[in-house]
Order: structure tokens, then sequence, then C-alpha cells
């Protein structure tokens, strides 16, 4: 098959204002670039251990705090290495013994393989359901640690976020919310630990990993801690939680990815919070499942309304359209990124609809694809 786009020119006032609709790395407001040159310019090159480079980390962890409303005793914690480094941490210093994993996806399965390989843990238990679904977490004695995810990225399912009933009154819920963070309502009361890398629903670039942590979590940590478990010290979360105490990081930082969060968080702070972002996803979701519902060629491939995700949307095509084609299409056009998860094999498009993506822009990507699809036939 030619790599080429057909050739077909999508017109201007159809075509979205900002054409990122990556689900991750993902679109970053062109204020929060354009202040890295300025304001953000004066710090980059300056030591993290000194004040204006550590107000920056103070900045993320007081906005985060403000942003979930999170309870007295739950603190912000970050460090070096995306939630991929973060599910290493965990199988080091948050799961004592047994975990329980809900697998759904490519990235609800990799926490799941790192405890699995741990040889100094319990074999975990994995539940799983169908491709486009997601189970439930089912309560056992013994159990230490609940690994949940906010949000599949790979497959556009979303959960909510709701402590298992029946679980040890000891056990930890860890949430992945790499595409969910600051997109989608969570009541800080139902987790231990809500973990992401900024680079999606949070609107800035990769390297960091964040985790909001209750007062279990971090006495788990102490605990583990003491035990004498050997960690390595990259990946030692007690380390990480002394130097966030002191808004620094255990070794430097990714100092932009942290100017364009803070810049995300409090450009979402002041346009209201969580009721301001969430609603911004909501909109986009409402959009582009009620084109989908409509579009004689498409639909949306996560069958319960309500699970159907408002930051990641996945939209299955007919047979008789290749939307393989239609991707390449927007992309030669200037809308990018809407390819489907490569492992999911489907003749879908992909479209994040994170807080920083505009819910008009989902509209005109809407009118675009009808377009190219109409060309197309
Ligand atoms: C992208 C993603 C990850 C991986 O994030 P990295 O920062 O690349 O390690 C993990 N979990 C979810 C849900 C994701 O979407």
């Amino acid at each position: 098959m030619p790599d080429t786009a057909p050739d077909i020119t999508i017109p201007r006032d159809l075509l979205p204002a900002d054409g990122r609709f990556g689900s991750g790395p993902s679109k970053v407001r062109r204020s929060a670039v354009e202040a890295l040159a300025g304001p953000g310019g004066a710090i980059i090159g300056t030591s993290h251990r000194h004040e204006p480079v550590r107000s920056v980390v103070g900045r993320l962890r007081a906005g985060l705090s403000e942003l979930f409303h999170l309870p007295d005793g739950y603190e912000v914690v970050l460090g070096n290495g995306g939630t991929t480094a973060f599910w290493d941490i965990a199988t080091f210093c948050l799961v004592e013994r047994h975990s329980q994993h809900l697998r759904f996806g490519e990235f609800s399965s990799k926490f799941a393989a790192a405890v699995q390989a741990a040889p100094w843990l319990d074999a975990p238990d994995v539940v799983e359901s169908p491709t486009g679904t997601h189970p439930q977490a089912e309560a056992r004695p013994g159990t230490d640690l609940y690994a949940l995810t906010h949000n599949e990225t790979s497959t556009g399912v979303m959960m909510e976020v709701r402590r298992p009933e029946g679980a040890d009154a000891d056990a930890l819920v860890a949430v992945d919310a790499t595409s969910a963070a600051a997109g989608l309502r969570v009541d800080p009361a139902a987790f231990d630990v809500y973990y992401f890398a900024p680079q999606k629903s949070l609107a800035s670039d990769g390297g960091l990993w964040v985790a909001l942590m209750s007062p279990a979590a971090l006495a788990r940590v102490d605990k583990l801690k003491a035990s004498g478990r050997f960690v390595p010290a990259f990946l030692d979360l007690s380390s990480a939680v002394d130097n966030s105490r002191l808004d620094q990081t255990y070794n430097t930082p990714a100092l932009v990815t942290l100017l364009l969060a803070v810049d995300q968080l409090e450009w979402a702070l002041s346009n209201g919070g969580m009721g301001f972002t969430c609603g911004r996803c909501d909109r986009s979701a409402e959009i582009i499942y009620g084109w989908a519902e409509q579009a004689p060629y498409a639909s949306p491939f996560v069958a319960k309304p309500d699970e159907r995700s408002h930051t990641v949307a996945t939209i299955d095509f007919a047979d008789e359209v290749d939307a393989a084609t239609v991707a390449k299409v927007l992309r030669a056009n200037g809308v990018v990124d809407t390819e489907p998860y490569r492992r999911l094999g489907r003749n879908q498009l992909r479209v994040a609809m994170y807080p920083a993506i505009e819910p008009e822009d989902i509209r005109a990507l809407t009118a675009s694809i009808d377009y190219v699809v109409s060309a197309l036939s």
C-alpha cells in the first residue's frame, strides 16, 4: 500500500484551529509554550537546588493540591522517569506482598507485568475483561494493593475510581491517571495513590511522574523502607517523598516539563478548576460521540455509554471506509495523531479530548472527517 495520502484539501473554514489530537504526547497550549521564552526562559539553565526552580516545584505541588481538593495529610510527590518508572517504583515501594490488577488494555497490563517479574512479591491477581470494557475489582483478603487505571488510553475506556467493597482495611488503591488527571472527576477519598505523567491530560511534556499520595500510602512507604527490602536509589519512593517536601527532586528534573505543567494547572485553576477542565472534556465527548452515533459510517468503539472516555475517544469505521487513509489525509492537512493505538489493530481513529483541546476543535475535526470521507467515496 502506498504511504502517500490521496490528494484531498480540506477547506480552511472546516479545519480545527489547532490540529493536535494525539493521545500522548498531546497538545500543549500555545501560551504555555510562549511563556517558556518569557518568564520561564529566565529560569531554564539554573540550579534545581535553588529558589526559582524550587518555587516552580512548589507551585506544581500547591496547584495540584488545590485542583484535586486533597484532604489534609495527602502529599504531592514527584520524580523523573514518567509513569513507566512509577510502575517499578510501586513494585519496590508500595506493593507489600500481593496486588490485584485490573487489566483492560496496553497500559493497565504493564504494571501487572512489572509485579509478575518481581521475585520478592507473590504472583499478582489479574482481573481482565474484553477489549472495549473494563473489569471490576474483586476484594480478597490478603490483597494489599489494588491497581486501577482511570482511563485506558489504548482503548478509550474510562472507569469510575472506587474503593473495592470489602477490601482489607489497610489495602491501598493505586490509580494510573496518566490520561485522566484533571480531565475526569475523582474523589481523593477513593484513592491512596493517583499517579500520572504530565504529557497527556495535563498538557505538558514527558519525563516526570507525579503521585498524589494519601497518609496510608505514605505509611506503606515508611513500613517497607523499615523492612529493609532492597530498593535501587533511583526508585526509592521514600527519598522522592523527602525531596518533594523540600520542593526538590532526587536528581535533576525535566524543568521545561515542570514549567508547562504549572502553566496548565494555573490556567485550569484561574478558570474555575475541575469543573472547568472536566466540563470541557464532557462537552468534547458529547460532540464526538453524538456525531459518531449518527454518522452512517462511524460508531463509538466502546459499547457502554458510561464507559466511553471523556478524554480519549475511539471511533470505529465501517469496512468501506479505511480509517488509516482518513488519518493520512488529515495528517497531510495538518490534523495529526488521530491514528488508532497500533496494537489494537482496529479500523478506527483515536482522538484526544484533554482539557487543553478546544471542544469547538473537536466539532471542526468531525466536520473535516465528514469532508474527507465524502471526498474518498
Ligand atoms: C502513556 C501512558 C503511560 C506511559 O507514560 P510514560 O510517561 O510514557 O511512561 C502509562 N499509563 C497510561 C494510562 C498512559 O496513557
